[in-house]
């Protein structure tokens, strides 16, 4: 390989030289793809019919392997089907000894407390400000820096049905069909009528989506969508938006804390939430936050690696919330689901599991195998085209073989340009072209190797239009939640949810603060859960919530504690 390298600026280079970022032994493989990519400008690959899909699904999805999963043994949702690896978290012993926490001494008191700095959390935040709850008697709580979150890293785009030929009652139907019909209706009907408030109130504050010559919103297919509703900001969606709400929080002066973490919700003598156990990552002491409602945003569990798959999402992903929640007696649904994302990288080593937005099928670039072969309809819904890599892959053996044994298949972005003119990828997915020219490959030249990756949780805390969890005093809102996607959630429609419920959560919990009051306080209900573990019979050494993902080794952890 020769790989020329800009060592003088953070700027791209020209890519006019380039050989190939490949390994040598892809070339083959690669030709056939440039050689079939003529040939397949504008062909349509038939969309499968419902048997196919349901058969792709149940012979290839992670979600059908009925042996990676097992019924909960513990609490009100017992007997429920979960990924091993979301029962191992629920069936454990909190990592706080509650026999050591001094209840009576204050270090937070507000109004309302926000677990969670990402969209939900900071649109939560907005919203209580706008209702009448002082900057000074609302804080948020995160536990790497503001606005370290999955939303930040979401690229592809916001759906929301704002364009004249499109409405609400479609988008609907999209998400409900999407979500195989599990889909909370009341949910789906607020998050579709609230979403185009939400683009609008995005763009009063600040947010620059990209616009057509006559100023109207540029909008791309998603998969499963019947309309073009995807509004985006290149492929720095989620930054630029978070960029702006996180502007306004400070702007605001509402109070927030960073490298925080919460471990356990704190009750008061009526049962009521009324604020959290928290843990200050820098000087390793619990802090005990007092809040008259909490609002519940801590995002989703990725980093879970459910299957051992790679994951998209962002270091702090390990479904803290969830125990919380379930611990303070919050339902969960659901959560048998789990988002595999059809494209993730899976090469070079250094990105394997990070996305490759789906918009980039939106604008033309097509899934083929060794080949060069399109195997598969680009914009079948996320399960199904997920299902269909991986058959390609397992089932057909027809993917190409990385370095270090993985498989995946060619996702041939430049398509995108001779599509839609030269000049599309460098202005609409200047995010993964600047991630992949770090590794000598040029997405408008060369494809990229994709497999599907873990995205996105499904399931979660079981909420209602008002974001009440059924626990009184505590709200939840955004990826933490379950109900309004169903059993597989569509393109976009995760940054509409996290803003919809993230305001509302914002405008309940102001609304609920004016009159509540919280009681003593006690963590009496993580004992309680202590002895429903007993009870249920699981011995157990494990401890939850994760908080941080641990990928030392068993070995490296010993040498370091060694050198302590
Ligand atoms: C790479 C990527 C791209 C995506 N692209 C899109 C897209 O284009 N369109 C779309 O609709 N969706 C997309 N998604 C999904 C979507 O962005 C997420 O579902 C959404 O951002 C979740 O928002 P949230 O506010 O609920 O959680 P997050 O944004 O993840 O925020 C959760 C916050 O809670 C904090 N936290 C967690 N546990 C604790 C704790 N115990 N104590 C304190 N703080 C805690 C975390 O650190 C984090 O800051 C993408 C996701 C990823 C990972």
């Amino acid at each position: 390989m020769n790989l020329p390298r800009d060592t003088t600026a953070g700027r791209l280079i020209s890519v006019s030289d380039y050989e190939s970022g490949y390994p040598e032994y892809m070339k083959e493989s690669l030709e056939k793809v440039a050689a079939t990519r003529a040939g397949r400008v504008g062909k349509r690959f038939t969309p499968m019919t419902a048997e196919e899909r349901q058969k792709v699904l149940e012979d290839y999805h992670p979600d059908w392997k009925m042996d990676q999963k097992r019924e909960l043994k513990v609490g009100h949702n017992k007997g429920q089907l979960m990924p091993h690896e979301m029962v191992d978290q629920l069936e454990a012993h909190s990592i706080v000894d509650t026999s050591k926490i001094n209840l009576d001494k204050i270090d937070y008191d507000v109004d309302i407390m926000i677990i969670g700095a990402g969209g939900a959390g900071l649109s939560a935040a907005i919203l209580a400000h706008d209702n009448g709850v002082d900057p000074d008697r609302i804080l948020i709580v995160q536990k790497l820096r503001l606005g370290d979150a999955n939303s930040k890293m979401s690229q592809g785009g916001i759906q929301a049905a704002d364009h004249p030929k499109d409405n609400p009652t479609l988008h609907y139907l999209d998400i409900i069909g999407g979500g195989h019909y599990f889909n909370d209706p009341e949910l789906v009907e607020a998050m579709v009528k609230d979403g185009p408030d939400v683009i609008k109130w995005h763009e009063e504050l600040g947010v620059l989506y990209d616009k057509m010559p006559d100023g109207t919103m540029q909008l791309a297919a998603g998969g499963g969508t019947s309309r073009r509703r995807m509004h985006s900001c290149k492929d720095y969606t989620g930054m630029e938006i978070t960029r702006v709400l996180m502007d306004e929080v400070i702007n605001r002066q509402i109070g927030y804390v960073e490298f925080t973490a919460a471990v356990e919700f704190l009750k008061d003598d009526e049962g009521k939430v009324g604020g959290a156990l928290l843990f200050d990552l820098d000087s390793d002491e619990y802090k005990i936050a007092r809040a008259k409602a909490t609002i519940l945003a801590t995002g989703g569990f990725g980093r879970l690696h459910i299957q051992g798959y790679e994951t998209t999402n962002h270091y702090g992903a390990t479904g803290d919330g969830l125990v919380m929640a379930y611990r303070a007696g919050a339902e969960l649904i659901h959560l048998d689901s789990t988002q595999f994302h059809p494209t993730g990288s899976a090469y070079p080593e250094q990105i394997v599991g990070q996305l490759c937005t789906e918009k980039l099928r939106g604008r033309g670039a097509q899934p083929v195998n060794v080949d060069g072969e399109l195997f598969v309809y680009p914009l079948e819904t996320r399960d199904v085209e997920a299902s269909a890599l991986i058959r390609e892959c397992y089932g057909k053996d027809k993917g190409i073989k990385t370095p270090s044994g993985m498989l995946g298949v060619w996702l041939d972005t430049p398509l995108i340009d001779v599509i839609n003119g030269e000049g599309t990828i460098e202005r609409e997915f200047a995010a993964m072209m600047r991630n992949y020219h770090k590794f000598g490959i040029d997405i408008r030249k060369e494809p990229m190797l994709v497999f599907p990756t873990l995205h996105y949780q499904n399931g979660g805390v079981h909420i209602n239009v008002k974001c009440e969890t059924g626990v009184p005093g505590l709200y939840a809102a955004g990826e933490v939640c379950g109900g309004v996607h169903g059993k597989n959630r569509l393109m976009g429609n995760s940054q509409l949810d996290l803003y919809v419920f993230g305001r509302r959560a914002g405008i309940a919990a102001a609304e609920y603060v004016k009159t509540a009051k919280v009681g003593k306080l006690n963590l009496d209900h993580v004992d309680e859960y202590e002895k429903l573990l007993e009870k249920s019979g699981i011995k157990t050494e494990r401890k939850s919530p994760m908080v941080l993902p641990e990928y030392r080794g068993k070995k490296t952890i010993e040498h370091h504690l060694k050198l302590l």
